[in-house]
């Protein structure tokens, strides 16, 4: 979602006549988007604002600012007390940023941090540089009110843009060469557009061009409707990859967060997607330590693991965040004992998605090509339909291309194989 919005930014400088580096000392300007979610995240910004301020020193022109969802909850330390950005610019403010930068860039400081429930720079083209994968936002801001999360109060109340506008979008990337599009949203699931949800979205996106892979994310479990997993499951192009965020295996801790849902409920949407889809790839959230989290509830969320066998779990532990109603209850769960549950979690997953790729071993499996592997040259690396990392000696493909590998070694993390030949969708 940051990537995305940093996009948008990028899109309304360029239209601005403003150019970019990757060269913090070429830069008269250098923005930093940030992200509220979790304490650690925060402490991330700071450090990196200390780097800024020391380039400063060198050079006293340079113009420092802050975007995003840190903005609203730090300017006046940031501004004020701590003086070291110039400039503080929230979610829904951007297009202010060519204005506030003219002025910063004379010296003078700026502010905008106002949330707004309209704003969602429909026309505005996103700065995009990667060329194959592309990230579309078609909607911004949350109205669930979860008691642990911050995002409803940095990034406002929930809306969404006209689907025309966004399957024109898709249109243009496609044209544009790009092989995969990932519709993004705090709880992308909650799209509207008059009478349209976003099921009929999702078909009209992936009926744009069928060689297009389409993803979404995130969904909230409340939004999972039969019509949008009926969408899913007949749509050739649309990836068979559901990010579910259950957060935990306990009633009490799901009513606790305001979460909406029982585990049972949770439970049933798993087989209502399972049973449409046996192949699909389930990934979920879950957080530790949620205050008045026991052992019998950790143990639950295990048991709920165990149970539903996820293909991946992110695992955070809690943060308290001001202004949520969580933020008034004690944070009560000791921070080394969150470390442990978060620790035990990520090894029963590890375990689990181990055992599903060891599975693989002997299938073939179609992979979009994204480019030479991190690790060597000589490898290529892409993701399945099913949002599995493939890494294979070189092809004549290149990036972008779909190839058909056959998988030999599987760790936790990677899937290692061959090509058996290339092929399109
Ligand atoms: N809208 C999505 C989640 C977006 S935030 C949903 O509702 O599912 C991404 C993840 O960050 C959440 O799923 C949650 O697991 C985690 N998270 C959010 N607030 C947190 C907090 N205060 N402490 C720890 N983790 C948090
Ligand atoms: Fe935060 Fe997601 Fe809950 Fe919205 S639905 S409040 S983004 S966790």
């Amino acid at each position: 979602m940051n990537v995305a919005d940093s996009e948008l930014v990028g899109g309304i400088l360029r239209d601005h006549g403003y150019g970019f580096t990757g060269n913090l000392g070429d830069a008269d300007i250098v923005l930093v988007n940030t992200c509220a979610i979790r304490e650690n995240a925060e402490q991330r910004v700071y450090g990196r604002l200390g780097l800024f301020n020391r380039q400063k020193k060198k050079n006293p022109a340079l113009v420092i600012g802050v975007l995003g969802c840190m903005a609203e909850r730090l300017r006046t330390n940031l501004v004020d007390r701590e003086k070291l950005v110039d400039l503080v610019v929230g979610p829904d403010e951007y297009r202010k940023l060519p204005a506030l930068l003219s002025r910063a860039l004379e010296g003078e400081k700026g502010v905008a941090v106002r949330l707004s429930r309209v704003e969602h720079y429909d026309d505005i083209e996103p700065l995009r540089t990667e060329g194959i994968l592309a990230w579309v936002s078609v909607m911004r801001g949350c109205d669930k009110f979860c008691t642990f999360c911050v995002v409803p109060f940095t990034r406002g109340r929930e809306r969404s843009r006209p689907r025309r506008s966004l399957v024109d979008e898709v249109a243009r990337l496609a044209d544009r060469g790009y092989k995969e599009v990932t519709l993004l949203g705090q709880n992308v699931n909650s799209y509207r557009d008059g009478d349209e949800d976003f099921a009929d979205l999702m078909r009209d996106v992936a009926a744009v061009d069928r060689s297009l892979r389409v993803r979404f994310t995130t969904s909230h479990p409340e939004d999972m409707s039969v019509k949008l997993i009926e969408v899913i499951a007949t749509t050739e192009n649309i990836c068979k990859h559901v990010h579910l965020p259950v957060q935990s295996g306990s009633d009490r801790i799901l009513g606790r967060m305001n979460r909406t849902y029982s585990v049972d409920q949770y439970r049933r949407l798993v087989r209502r997607i399972r049973s449409a889809m046996p192949e699909v790839s389930l990934t979920t959230d879950i957080i530790s330590g949620f205050p008045s989290e026991a052992p019998v509830d950790h143990e639950m969320t295990m048991d709920l693991l165990r149970e539903i066998e996820f293909d991946g779990a992110y695992t955070f532990k809690y943060s308290p965040r001001e202004n949520t109603k969580a933020w008034a209850m004690v944070d009560d769960v000791p921070e080394e004992e969150k470390g442990m549950r978060v620790m035990q979690i990520a090894e029963l997953q590890h375990a689990t998605t181990l055992k599903q790729n060891r599975n693989l071993i002997g299938t073939v499996e179609r992979v979009l090509v994204e480019g030479p592997s991190k690790k060597t040259e000589t490898d290529y690396t892409g993701r399945t339909d099913r949002n599995r990392t493939v890494v294979f000696p070189r092809t004549h493909e290149g990036r972008g291309d779909y190839v058909d590998i056959r998988i030999e070694r599987a760790n936790s993390a990677t899937l290692f194989g061959r090509r058996i030949g290339e092929a399109r969708p």
